[in-house]
């Protein structure tokens, strides 16, 4: 495939050039990551011609695997007409049909699109749709944000602001609008101390409902992953949670705002997290698996109660003034439409479900591995949260990097994974096969044992 001097000079320029993105650059450079230079269905392939299963679909993204035909076509044929027109005052074909599409699989309500091209710029669009539509409607007191603790919502200044990872974003605090948080439903260390117990009081429910109530005049929005919490390490919600949101939301005139961008299109089962709970959110937000994993797009979806609130004579400064450069680029919106169209020619959802029970009954095996602390699965997102010590829960040691030493394990096994802190994420394709599942969980279990022990 490549010379050997190719690869040195590769590697020396990788190492010599690149910040890598959530990355400890002095880790980095000396350990030898590969290099990836093509993939096929769940496997990518480095530069040595090395193949690993991606156990975590390319960071979250990857749908029916890599180099899948219907898509690279739907690419070609797409740049066979235009690759880039803006739609600042133009529209194009691609965006125009994906937004019929993604209406028409949207929950209940959610009419109009307004595209960006990643999760943290569809996360800004959907705050300052909130906040703008409180001053269009004339109630400019209601300004401000309730969100989670352990939320991760992007890594821009407003999403900085909503989210409560301490670790990425206390260090910002000083430069954002931080929100109002009450704290999730981290159950296997419950903040309220139930600790996920059967005769849990649920007083997260009671916590967040109260805050709202106490809140709700200056309330413009609450922004929640539902479902799952990822980025803190797959924490999932109690049943009820989302919908008792909902319902708190309505009493107290306060908008709703999903953040379905790792949830979105069948991570955890169904299309949408929100299906789940039957809610139907007044802002939601998509980007990740959009395009199959394959460009970069986002979509924040809202309903014509808000978007009526903007539709104005321009002399009103209703407007709402914001776009990005490659706003519904029409290459990523086709490649969206094919990814979209291979649902439901593969039944991606329905295949999908006994993947999840077989993952589900793989997983039970992990409990009797040594540091195995808990196991949190919302469909095709895991979270193996290790600990030093299962009775106590006491944590690694921050310094010993017990996470990064799994996936180090792991990927000389062939396997690529990549931890949150010293919780091991396990996120394959969806188009997974049950034996490759099966191997990734093998490989997983052997590099805990190896790495943790
Ligand atoms: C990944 C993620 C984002 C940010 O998306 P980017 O495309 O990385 O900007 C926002 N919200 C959630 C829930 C995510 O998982």
């Amino acid at each position: 495939m490549y010379t050997s001097e190719e690869i040195a000079r590769l590697k020396e320029l990788d190492r010599a050039l690149i910040w890598h993105p959530f990355t400890q650059m002095k880790e980095y450079v000396a350990e030898d990551a590969p290099i990836i230079a093509a993939g096929e269905g769940c496997y990518l392939i480095d530069i040595y011609g090395r193949r690993y299963l991606d156990g975590v679909s390319s960071l979250w993204v990857t749908v029916h695997g890599h180099r899948v035909a219907a898509i690279d076509l739907a690419i070609q044929e797409q740049l066979g007409r235009i690759a880039h027109s803006t739609l600042l005052g133009l529209g194009n074909i691609p965006s125009i049909l994906l937004a019929e599409k993604l209406v028409s699989l949207a929950p209940l309500g959610l009419k109009k699109v307004f595209y960006s091209d990643n999760g943290s710029t569809g996360v800004e669009i959907a705050l300052k749709i909130a906040f703008q539509y409180w001053r269009n409607t004339g109630q400019p007191q209601k300004k401000r944000f309730l969100s989670f603790y352990n939320a991760y919502h992007g890594d821009t200044l407003g999403a900085v602001g909503a989210g409560g990872i301490e670790l990425f974003h206390h260090i910002y605090g000083p430069l954002v609008v931080s929100s109002l948080k009450v704290p999730s439903a981290y159950c296997y260390r419950c903040p309220y101390g139930d600790a996920g117990t059967e005769d849990c009081r649920r007083d997260c429910f009671g916590a967040v409902a109260r805050t709202i109530e106490a809140h709700a005049p200056e309330l413009a929005a609450v922004i929640i992953e539902p479902l799952i919490q990822g980025a803190a390490g797959m924490l999932t919600w109690p049943p009820g949670y989302l919908r008792h949101l909902r319902e708190i939301c309505d009493a107290y005139d306060v908008l709703l705002i999903a953040d379905e961008v790792a949830t979105g299109f069948g991570r955890t089962g169904k299309l949408f997290a929100c299906e789940h709970e039957g809610v139907s959110p007044d802002l939601m937000v998509v980007a990740k698996g959009i395009t199959g994993g394959y460009l970069p797009l986002s979509a924040t979806l809202t309903t014509e109660r808000i978007y009526e609130a903007f539709y104005a004579d321009y002399a009103e400064l209703k407007t709402f003034f914001h776009g990005h450069t490659y706003t519904g680029n029409p290459l990523a919106c086709a490649a969206a439409l094919a990814n979209l169209r291979l649902f439901k020619e593969v039944k991606l959802i329905e295949k999908l479900q006994p993947k999840i029970a077989r993952l589900q009954e793989l997983l039970v095996g992990f409990w009797d591995l040594p540091h195995v602390g808990d196991i949190r699965q919302a469909g095709f997102m895991v979270g193996v949260e290790l600990v030093k010590d299962k009775e106590t829960k006491e944590p690694f040691p921050l310094a010993r990097r017990t996470g990064r030493r799994v996936i180090l394990k792991a990927r000389e096994k062939g396997v690529i994974i990549r931890p949150l802190g010293d919780v091991v994420v396990l996120m394959p394709p969806l188009a997974i096969s049950e034996e490759e599942l099966s191997h990734l969980c093998e490989v997983v279990a052997v590099s805990i044992r190896e790495a943790a022990g």
